[in-house]
């Protein structure tokens, strides 16, 4: 039987008319979200990443303020912008975009960051929070990947998981977050050991390698549900790490690449964006 198809770009997009909703009712009270955005030097698809995002801010109704600075910037000159940007009262979200050039300290610049408006999530006390099981700023593509699991399965509690990747920013917060809802996780990398027999096990199946179509079908458990986080640009076009038509005999549900993951990294950008505003101002979290 052919899998369903989990549908990314509807589901973000119906995120983002929340959002929208919430952004309106906020103003009604005098604020507005602002959200900053750095982009330093010239990477293309950084700037088609940080153009859609500040697309879709504005689009929601937020103040989206963008940044961009040569790639020759110095380290002094980006933490004083980040300097700026934490004490601005208009800016409740700061996302510095990544890679930064190779003559900058990515760590040092995010740690930069005030915790409270590190939309990202990837500042030492959001990552410190989450392993612990603390009110955290979650990082978005793991959020919205969680997010359309618990859509599609509900509740996650027991159920085999299984992540191929262990960036910072993708395999570990999705492992914690897995983990929060009681799932039984195994994390896979370039070293682990006959990975396709250890997929064969995953009720959930996430690969974030970064290697086209890399998860073949015979990977799969029948009926699994398998997200889908890469995206590889090849000849063939857009192509993520699981080679779909195949494996969409195989899975129960599985993302597709594009309009799966990537559409709900940019929605929770956005609510994290809100619930950093929200918690600046003393209001509840949004749902
Ligand atoms: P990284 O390159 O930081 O991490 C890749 C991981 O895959 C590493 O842990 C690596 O293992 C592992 N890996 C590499 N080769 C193999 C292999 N042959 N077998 C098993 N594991 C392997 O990538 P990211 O986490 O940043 O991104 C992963 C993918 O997700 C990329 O395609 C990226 O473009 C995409 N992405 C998509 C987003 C979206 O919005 N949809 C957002 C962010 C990323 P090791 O640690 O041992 O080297």
């Amino acid at each position: 039987m052919t899998a369903t198809l989990i549908d990314g770009k509807a589901f973000a997009a119906t995120l983002r008319a929340r959002i929208a909703t919430e952004v309106a009712q906020m103003k009604d009270h005098g604020i507005t979200p602002g959200l900053a955005v750095v982009l330093v030097g010239e990477d293309p698809a950084s700037q088609v990443y940080v153009r859609s995002k500040g697309k879709m801010t504005r689009e929601v109704g937020m103040n989206s303020y963008e940044h961009r600075l040569p790639a020759e910037t110095d380290q002094d000159s980006l933490l004083n912008l980040i300097t700026r940007l934490n004490n601005d009262p208009a800016v409740n979200g700061i996302l510095v975009q990544l890679p930064l050039p190779k003559h900058l300290d990515e760590s040092l610049v995010i740690n930069a960051i005030d915790p409270a408006k590190d939309v990202d999530g990837f500042h030492i006390q959001n990552v410190g929070l989450l392993a612990t099981g603390q009110k955290a700023m979650v990082p978005c593509t793991p959020l919205g990947c969680l997010m359309l699991l618990r859509d599609r399965l509900g509740s996650l509690s027991g159920k085999r998981a299984v992540i191929i990747g262990r960036s910072n920013i993708v395999g570990k917060p999705m492992a914690q977050l897995l983990l929060r809802d009681s799932a039984t996780v195994t994390i896979a990398h370039s070293r682990t050991e006959n990975l396709p027999a250890l997929c064969r096990e995953a009720d959930i199946l996430v690969a974030a390698v970064g290697r086209p179509k890399m998860v073949k079908a015979d990977w799969i458990k029948p009926g699994a549900t398998v997200i889908d986080v890469g995206i590889n640009r090849t000849d063939d076009g857009l192509v993520g790490d699981v080679d779909f038509a195949a494996a969409r005999e195989v899975a129960g549900a599985i993302t597709p690449v594009p309009g799966g993951v990537g559409p709900m990294t940019i929605a929770c950008l956005l609510a994290n964006t809100l619930t950093a505003t929200a918690r600046s101002n003393g209001l509840p979290d949004p749902d």
